[in-house]
């Protein structure tokens, strides 16, 4: 990375708050009367203001210029629109946010009061993404999801009415009771919907979600036994792939799709390893370092995820000090998520070529069994790569210092 491209900060605000919690969220979120959130939204404030002097007696360095700004969450738009111009109007206060910034925020369908609505667009948010996972009613309701495929389109419609007209929809592809015949419904919804951005992704399963603990155990509260197969899964993505290609959206990153132009600026950084600064309960930041020393490059950390202790500045931070080595760890595992994959020649150029030349010998085996392709100086993923890619990623990490 060019080491302009190093002086401008993406920032991630964390809102956990949520109406109900869907079955398959391993989100630090949760439902907490609407009296914490201006207590909360204080401590993102007091935060903001912190963010300089915390970066300087880290030695790291913190840009000024913002230029992409994400409300994640939970669901921000739980905010009275209030809250949410008293949290821009402390951004504006500690950052020059860029003219062109993209600013989006988190919604929930049906979850979008005409006064947050209007004060988003007040604040200059440009770009929404709506927690959409699945437009066949009956799936979203037993999710767990709170709206209808009517709602999704009433609030895309309203969303572009107040001029936020960059619209991201998110699907998941193996929720309960999902067939083929489902998922090309919500497919075909979205291509009606024409959003600008979209997201598959698979479900997850673990212990993080309700959903994912009663598959790992057994049980039937939250019909665990109607989720398809990973055979069924995987085909579902890949039909999504197709179906989004031939709607016109370029797959960009293994779970993100956008009509050109429109890739999301704020997830790019996350892969391209451009220094972004989270604020809130479970937020991650990552910060390179004023004056890099042998040992230490760049710093990630993040906050806790028990709301009480981060409203009461009681939970620890937890932080991962960044060698060399681990970052061109980072720049594989990253830098393959995204379609174009990793750059071999800039990262000799930054890392020297006797280390990159030990990565690629960890890729070589993958190269043969079809997972990785390397040509043109690039190393990227082939369709099948990019369904094992945990595993090319656990590869790569198991190699030693080099
Ligand atoms: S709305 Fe999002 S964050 Fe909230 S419970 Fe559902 S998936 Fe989790």
């Amino acid at each position: 990375m060019k080491l302009s491209e190093r002086q401008s900060l993406g920032l991630y605000i964390s809102i956990p708050f949520c109406r109900s919690k869907c079955t398959y969220c391993n989100f630090a979120s949760g439902v907490y009367p609407a009296s914490e959130h201006a207590r909360y939204v204080g401590r993102i404030i007091e935060d903001l203001r912190a963010a300089q002097a915390f970066a300087s007696g880290n030695h790291l360095h913190l840009p000024i210029v913002v230029d992409s700004i994400y409300l994640g969450g939970g669901t921000p738009t739980l905010l009275t629109g209030e809250l949410l111009a008293q949290l821009f109007a402390a951004i504006h206060d500690v950052f020059a946010v860029a003219e062109d910034a993209e600013i989006t925020v988190e919604c929930a369908p049906g979850q979008i009061g005409d006064a947050t609505l209007y004060a988003m667009a007040a604040c200059g948010v440009n770009r929404a993404s709506l927690g959409v996972q699945s437009f066949v009613d009956v799936e979203a309701a037993q999710a767990g999801r709170l709206h209808t495929r009517k709602q999704v389109f009433e609030d895309v419609a309203r969303l572009r009415e107040a001029g936020i007209r960059n619209v991201n929809l998110d699907l998941i592809a193996g929720l309960a009771g999902q067939t083929l015949e489902s998922w090309e419904e919500s497919l075909e919804a979205l291509g009606e919907a024409a959003p600008t951005h979209a997201s598959i992704y698979m479900l997850e399963v673990d212990e993080d979600s309700r959903l994912g603990r009663e598959l790992l155990s057994g049980g039937a509260r939250y019909r665990a036994g109607l989720v398809p197969n990973e055979e069924t899964i995987i085909k579902l993505y890949e039909h999504g792939v197709e179906f989004l290609s031939k709607a016109g959206f370029a797959q960009y990153e293994i779970s993100n799709f956008a009509r050109s132009g429109f890739e999301s600026r704020h997830n790019l950084r996350y892969w391209e390893r451009k220094p972004y600064l989270g604020v809130g309960l479970d937020a991650s930041s990552f910060l390179y370092v004023a004056e890099a020393r042998e040992n230490f490059s760049a710093l990630r950390w993040s906050e806790t995820s028990e709301l009480g202790d981060y409203i009461a500045k009681k939970g620890a931070q937890e932080l991962q000090r960044l060698d060399r080595h681990m970052e061109l760890e980072e720049e594989f595992f990253l830098g393959l998520r995204k379609n174009s994959g990793v750059e071999v020649g800039r990262l000799k150029n930054h890392y020297g070529s006797a280390a990159v030349e030990a990565m690629l010998m960890a890729a070589e085996a993958m190269l043969v069994d079809g997972l990785l392709i390397h040509e043109e100086n690039l190393l990227r993923f082939t369709p099948r790569g990019r369904l094992l890619s945990n595993e090319v990623f656990a590869a790569f990490l198991s190699l030693p210092g080099v």
